[in-house]
């Protein structure tokens, strides 16, 4: 093994600044692992950090939705952990101390510091993270498919706790991407009736939300997919003003309206809509331990394919092309697979 490796590297704040540069191999320390990255996910996150709408602390390695092998253990973490397939948390340190911390809300820690944005992700062959942040990816699993733990995890927390679909409800999902895709699942293990929303530039993936078995539609198609007085559960997806318009104006009256997408910037809301139609309004914000527990769960009932997610995986040397694909939504979720070089 060498001791450098290539990695993605956000090297300073503000738009652009991201460059493949060979960086030392990281080490597990005390309560550590390492983990040899299989894939990482591109995330929306990650276009958000390249236009600089997303807080980092730079020269840090990019991306956060990780799949590996721990190649590597602390001095004091237990020796079964060595050579396991996991996914990783996200969080490398939170104070543990403020009151989120404390009842098991660590993603809302103002000291919060995550992996990709604030200390060195996976976009590497390597990242060292706490044991506590590793998870096990189940053997039904795909290799590459065990980056979409992360999104799941995020997506179980907006839609899970409090759960937003009971049986016999109708959802419409606006947008979608990876997080649109897991957030039909999820609510169709909830017995919910789902409807998948997307525009003209999303024939790939309208597809594979219909290939999934949902009634997948463009926004023009909604209201003929529409039930009478409006659906039950909105799930925002998008991240765009077009998307939560869709969303508010096809909730029925005393309805739930769920934020689960990011905008990145303000955008104008028919805000109205919320006191005429009585919404109700729930979101999330990254990912529990206790979401990590139900989608983890979640994976082991069937309820949810991660395999068929996931388009194409890409050297981390082709990262532009992968991020610019990402953006045009010409396809679902890409990996970079940090081991291959190419
Ligand atoms: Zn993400
Ligand atoms: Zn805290």
């Amino acid at each position: 093994m060498t001791d450098t490796m290539r990695a993605l590297v956000k090297t300073a704040p503000g738009p652009g600044n991201i460059e493949v540069r060979e960086v030392a191999v990281p080490h597990a320390g005390a309560g550590q692992v390492r983990v040899a990255v299989i894939a990482t996910g591109i995330c929306g996150t990650d276009l958000h950090i390249v236009d600089g709408e997303f807080a980092t602390r730079p020269p840090v390695i990019m991306g956060h939705e990780v799949t590996g092998v721990i190649d590597e253990i602390g001095p004091d973490v237990a020796p079964e952990w060595f050579g396991r397939r996991v996914a990783l948390e996200t969080y490398a340190s939170t104070c543990e101390a403020c009151e989120y911390c404390r009842s098991g809300r660590r993603n809302l820690c103002s000291e919060r510091r995550s992996i990709g944005s604030h200390v060195d992700g996976g976009f590497a062959s390597y990242v060292v993270v706490p044991v506590h942040n590793a998870h096990s990816v189940d053997e039904s699993v795909g290799y590459l498919a065990g980056a979409l733990y992360e999104p799941l995890a995020c997506v179980a927390h907006a839609l899970c706790d409090p759960a937003v679909a009971s049986p016999g409800d109708s959802a419409l999902v606006v947008g979608p991407g990876t997080i649109g895709l897991l957030a039909a699942q999820v609510l169709r293990s909830q017995c919910a009736s789902v409807v998948v929303v997307g525009t003209e530039r999303d024939a790939v993936r309208l597809k594979a939300a219909s290939e999934l078995g949902f009634v997948a539609v463009r926004s023009e198609d909604v209201p003929s997919a529409t039930p009478n007085g409006g659906f039950t559960v909105v799930a925002e997806c998008s991240g765009s003003e077009r998307g939560v318009t869709t969303a508010l104006r096809s909730a029925r009256k005393a309805g739930r309206f769920v934020q689960v997408g990011l905008f990145g910037h303000p955008v104008p809301i028919e805000l109205d809509l919320v006191c005429l139609k009585e919404l109700e309004v729930t979101s999330g914000n990254a990912s529990t331990p206790r979401s990590w527990g139900r989608a983890e769960r979640l994976v082991l009932s069937g309820s949810i394919s991660l395999d068929r997610l996931v388009s194409a995986s890409l050297p981390i040397a082709a990262w532009q092309e992968a991020f610019a694909r990402t953006r045009t939504g010409d396809c679902v979720k890409l990996v970079l697979e940090p081991q291959t070089t190419a």
